[in-house]
């Protein structure tokens, strides 16, 4: 079991005085870390922190905060295959795909962050106006579980670039990665202060940390509910608000598109991280007269895959990170077939191959009327709901016909077709035929999705204050 401390502030590491947390592997349910979690104590003084270093951080130069990023990413890279290890064992991801998405993408998007930072014009004129843009001061980040470094990447990265100095709250379900990482903070010589660590729980540090007065900004990512409760905190204190919240995106597969590959490729987008990914897509509207095709096809793909240990090579499917989630994931698909879902591969029944004590879940395709619940909620886990439509027109009511909008994606033979559809998605993000994930672009919610962008220079905005001052 790794000994893990909860915090660190101005500079040094120390134990927490909240509740005890314990952090287990989804693979096999062992303890992974069991310590003291940061409590409401340790949050003020880690706002003390970061109040008191934000002056001299703003004051830095570009220069040296892109250096200090340049250098930060480098260590992030060299430590990509560490870091996909530990987060295989406490998210779930398999570890083929770990490395990369807890590791390498994360080391590009900090270098991404550094690119837009050194390009960025903090100056510019609007007539006899100077327009100035200054950082807010103290950021508050909190994180979910499923992307916990992806997550750092595109928040406390952004916080540290524009002259923001740093809180951030992991998840206290899968914190290690981002212990880490402050780890790596420290090496590459981030000074004191400026971006501080505090792992607890929602209810305890997480609450303490958004009603805290020296707070500017909170960069939210998690569940919709969750981030109701934030907004509604930081509402008296008039204190600004991110939220990156849950999503339920589609893939519209129009009648002329490519199935052999519209199909895998939406399969893999929602699948990707055993369904836990906000940006997942977990629907899949295809027009009737190919459903027959389109589920033949999803049936091969299903049996295809490996799922069970996530520290397997061969492993493509692996557990959800707890049992708390892997309940919510099966009452969710046992609902659906009450409520009459058409089971078109894996089910409710357990991997009977996979290690015992962990969190697995079989890929499941379901086919689904827009109607049912399971084809307006959130998920979060490697379910795919097929729903059959008669037309376009009824394809893109359906797509929009949830209280979310986070992602999505097109499919069609003709590109300016599959585009004219993209534009009438009411969604933040959207792929043409498989137009590959941009980390410069921006990424962020419509709707019950949430508000605010994060990458690129839409996520760096996000820190700064705006003043005109008129010559
Ligand atoms: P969650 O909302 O339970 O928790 C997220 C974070 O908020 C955790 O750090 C948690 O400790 C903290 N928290 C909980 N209650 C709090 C409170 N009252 N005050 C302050 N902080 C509190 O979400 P989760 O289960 O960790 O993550 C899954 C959800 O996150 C899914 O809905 C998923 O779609 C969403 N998500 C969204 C994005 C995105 O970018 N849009 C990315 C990843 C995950």
């Amino acid at each position: 079991m790794q000994h893990v401390r909860a915090t660190y502030i101005d500079g040094r590491w120390g134990e927490g005085s909240g509740p005890e947390l314990e952090v287990g592997s989804a693979a096999d349910g062992s303890v992974l870390a069991r310590f003291r979690g940061a409590g409401a104590d340790d949050v003020e003084r880690a706002c003390a922190a970061a109040d008191a270093a934000w002056p001299a951080w703003a004051a830095t130069s570009v220069a040296d905060r892109v250096d200090l990023l340049r250098r930060t990413a480098d260590l992030v890279a060299k430590r990509a295959d560490e870091l996909g290890s530990v987060a295989a064992q406490e998210v779930g991801t398999p570890v083929r795909l770990a490395s990369t998405v807890h590791g390498h993408l994360v080391a590009a998007t900090v270098r991404d962050v550094a690119t837009t930072l050194e390009a960025y014009a903090f100056e510019e004129r609007i007539g006899n106006s100077l327009i100035l843009r200054e950082p807010i001061g103290v950021a508050a980040a909190i994180t979910a579980w499923n992307y916990p470094l992806y997550q750092l990447a595109t928040k406390l990265v952004p916080a540290l670039a524009a002259g923001c100095t740093v809180v951030l709250k992991p998840s206290e379900v899968a914190p290690l990665t981002t212990i880490a990482f402050f780890e790596v903070l420290a090496e590459a010589g981030l000074p004191a202060g400026v971006a501080n660590l505090v792992v607890g729980t929602g209810a305890e540090a997480g609450e303490a940390l958004v009603t805290d007065p020296r707070v500017g900004i909170v960069s939210f990512t998690g569940s919709t509910q969750t981030g109701a409760r934030i907004a509604e905190l930081a509402a008296p204190g008039i204190t600004r608000v991110t939220l990156e919240l849950g999503g339920k995106s589609a893939s519209v597969v129009l009648d002329d598109a490519d199935l052999a590959q519209a199909v895998p490729a939406s399969l893999r987008g929602c699948l990707m991280n055993n369904g836990q990914t906000c940006a997942a897509l977990t629907r899949l509207i295809v027009p009737r007269s190919r459903l027959t095709e389109v589920e033949q096809l999803l049936a091969e793909a299903v049996a295809q895959l490996v799922t069970g240990d996530p520290r397997d090579d061969a492993t493509d499917v692996g557990p959800v990170a707890s049992a708390v989630q892997r309940e919510r994931v099966l009452g969710h698909v046992r609902g659906a077939l009450a409520e009459g879902a058409v089971l078109i591969a894996g089910g409710p029944d357990p991997v009977a191959e996979a290690p015992a004590g962990g969190h697995y879940v079989r890929p499941t395709v379901l086919r689904v009327e827009p109607h049912l619940r399971i084809a307006r909620e959130e998920v979060f886990g490697p379910v795919l709901c097929v729903i059959p439509v008669d037309s376009e027109e009824e394809a893109v009511a359906v797509a929009n016909g949830t209280d979310y909008g986070l992602s999505g994606a097109v499919w069609s033979g003709d590109p300016d077709r599959a585009l004219a559809v993209a534009r009438r998605l009411r969604t933040g993000q959207v792929a043409v035929n498989g137009g590959p994930f941009n980390i410069s672009a921006p990424f962020g919610g419509y709707q019950r999705s949430g508000y605010g962008r994060e990458g690129g220079r839409f996520g760096l905005e996000e820190y700064f204050e705006i003043k005109a001052v008129q010559l």
